[in-house]
């Protein structure tokens, strides 16, 4: 599944050259976006970047300023969100304290005047979905965080929007029920072939669910790819930073051809290869960025010493069960982190704190980076 490779494949959403105001605040500027059918998207991006604005946006809670949406073909200027086949399942999920699973979820069908015999239908069909058959009868404050959201989806799912649009949704849960909840939404999701839209400033979370996250910066969207590639191929530091965890290091650009750059950090003796094109030109300020599990980590001195290899010397570790993190001190001051797994036991490796150690690592493990 990955029609945004494919050049035949019909846009299902399209932002085209949206901007939005809010009195003199721009809010999302002069953005291009495209989302396929199907497709489990994230808009992540830190708070007030414009992530919900855009959702609502395609809702018609908001119309933009300029610019138009999309959707299947259709202009969605002047159409209100009741007409749209979208629906919004908001980050307080707003059920009714009064009502029952059951009625909280039929309350959108009973709305919409659907034949009684259908409603009944269609809410035993989403309690089985969500896996709530057994808390039909109960109301919201007598069951736990992550019943509600399943019935606050299910609520969403009932009216089977072909477009559901997920604010937060998983925000109020802790980290295990998330975990759980992330994997249920993708299943569904994948059942329903619905387009899902999740808004989130959890990189994990967007990671985990999407098929595609677009990463926000003041109004803008900065890199549109797959979970793999945001995290492989960052095309900023601003991405890089964003996503998981990285090591970034000023560094100046010595020499470049069309896949492979040399770059020099200042205060370490080795010279750095990256087996990639440079952004920027010969003698220009960039960034050398290396994620912490790329690095290995070594007593011995490499057999190459003037490539690709840093050193330093033991500042911290934190041992984190699944892992363990080296806090090295370079020569020239900076910290950077080396991740090592801990699949063989911890007493069979020798490193310890102020040991003076190696780092190197290979020619396509790297990064160079611009602003
Ligand atoms: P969060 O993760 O905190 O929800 P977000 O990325 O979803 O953030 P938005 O809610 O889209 O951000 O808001 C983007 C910016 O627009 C913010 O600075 C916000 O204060 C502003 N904004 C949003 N709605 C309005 C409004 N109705 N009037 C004025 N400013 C608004």
């Amino acid at each position: 599944f990955a029609p945004w490779n494919d050049p035949a494949a019909k846009p299902y959403i399209q932002y085209q050259g949206i901007t939005k105001r809010f009195g003199d605040f721009v809010a999302v500027k002069d953005l291009d976006l495209t989302i396929y059918e199907r497709e489990f998207f994230a808009l992540l991006g830190p708070s007030g970047c414009g992530k919900t604005t855009l959702m609502r946006m395609l809702a018609g809670f908001e119309e933009p300023t300029e610019g138009r949406i999309l959707l299947d073909g259709q202009d969605m200027a002047g159409i209100p969100p009741y007409r749209r086949p979208t629906n919004m399942m908001f980050q307080s999920y707003a059920l009714f304290p009064h009502m029952d699973v059951t009625e909280n979820i039929a309350f959108g069908l009973k709305q919409d005047k659907l034949p009684k015999g259908e409603i009944d239908a269609r809410v035993q069909e989403m309690l089985k979905l969500v896996k709530l058959e057994p808390f039909a009868k109960r109301k919201p404050h007598q069951m736990s965080g992550g019943q509600r959201q399943r019935v606050a989806l299910a609520r969403s799912l009932a009216k089977r929007p072909k477009v559901l649009l997920l604010d937060e949704p998983l925000g109020a849960l802790d980290k295990k029920l998330r975990e759980e909840t992330q994997f249920e939404l993708t299943d569904l999701q994948y059942e329903l072939g619905m387009t899902f839209i999740i808004v989130t400033h959890d990189q994990e979370e967007a990671m985990t669910l999407a098929d595609r996250i677009a990463v926000m910066d003041k109004g803008k969207i900065v890199q549109v790819a797959t979970p793999a590639e945001i995290y492989e191929e960052p095309n900023t530091r601003y991405v890089a930073d964003f996503i998981g965890n990285i090591n970034i290091l000023d560094a100046g650009v010595t020499a470049s051809s069309a896949d492979a750059t040399k770059l020099t950090v200042p205060g370490i003796p080795a010279a750095i290869e990256v087996s990639r094109a440079c952004p920027a030109s010969v003698g220009d300020a960039a960034f050398f960025a290396i994620r912490p599990e790329k690095m290995h980590i070594s007593l011995d001195r490499p057999v190459e010493t003037t490539v690709n290899a840093l050193q330093g010397e033991i500042w911290d570790i934190a041992y984190l069960g699944d892992v363990s993190i080296y806090h090295v001190r370079l020569d020239n001051g900076s910290v950077v982190k080396a991740t090592v797994t801990n699949a063989t036991r911890l007493v069979e490796r020798p490193i310890t704190w102020h040991d003076k150690v190696w780092l190197t690592f290979a020619r396509d493990a790297g990064l160079v980076l611009t602003a």
